[in-house]
């Protein structure tokens, strides 16, 4: 891996190896706006108190009812542009003609801390972290079951007007054509399966043996009883 992020063990005495020592994953969660991507993250960041979400800073202005920190950083162009020169950012990209980008200070301390960061990030994002942390990275892209659901869905939310909702729509073409670069592809038909897959996605990940680096003294160990 990288520089960019450095992956700690945690050890604990007192506990056993598989509950405490463990190199972190960057689970990586993109889709089309309105594809459920959002619900499925955060949900799964809930769940599971090893996985914690990285929270973006953005130019883009805050849409009814979000709050700064919560969803995003909202920033200014200039002190994004700022941050980018400062290298506080891991990844950045712009979408829609507004930047985004993962503050890296927040993506290191977790995996110091030998927890897992989850990204709610477009392609362009997905595939700046997975180039830097390859062996630590594994990409989820989230599919609509079809085009007539994503448009009803953005316009159910209500959150943006015809205009934004089309150019979202087009971008969302635009995303849909990277699917094949990811690890892992769910289709959100039922938002219940979908978060199924995605736990076992991520709970399967987990089990990799690059990622638990208490095995070879745990095999040896069995060895020995
Ligand atoms: P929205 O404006 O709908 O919240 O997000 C627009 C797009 O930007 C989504 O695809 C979202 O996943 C992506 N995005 C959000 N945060 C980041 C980030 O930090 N980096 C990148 N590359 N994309 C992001």
């Amino acid at each position: 891996m990288s520089n960019d992020v450095r992956t700690a063990v945690v050890a604990d005495d007192h506990a056993k190896p598989w509950e405490t020592v463990r190199r972190g994953l960057l689970l990586l969660v993109s889709s089309p706006a309105g594809a459920g991507k959002t619900s499925l993250s955060r949900r799964l960041a809930a769940d599971y108190s090893d996985l914690i979400l990285s929270i973006s800073a953005t130019t883009r202005a805050p849409r009814p009812g979000e709050e700064e920190g919560r969803e995003y950083y909202f920033k200014s162009r200039a002190a994004f542009e700022a941050m980018i020169a400062a290298g506080e950012l891991f990844e950045w990209a712009e979408v829609n003609g507004n930047l985004y980008g993962t503050p890296r200070a927040p993506v290191v301390a977790t995996m110091e801390a030998g927890k897992d960061v989850l990204f709610d990030i477009d392609w362009q994002g997905a595939c700046q972290v997975a180039e830097k942390a390859p062996d630590d990275s594994v990409r989820v892209f989230v599919l609509p079951p079809s085009w007539s659901d994503l448009a009803r869905r953005l316009h159910a939310r209500a959150q943006d007007s015809t205009e934004i909702i089309d150019q979202r729509l087009a971008l969302g073409k635009r995303e849909i054509a990277h699917w094949g670069e990811y690890d892992y592809v769910i289709v959100n038909k039922d938002f219940d399966r979908a978060y199924a897959d995605l736990i076992h996605i991520y709970r399967a990940e987990r089990m990799k043996p690059g990622r638990n680096p208490w095995l070879p003294e745990f095999v040896q160990g069995l060895g020995e009883e």
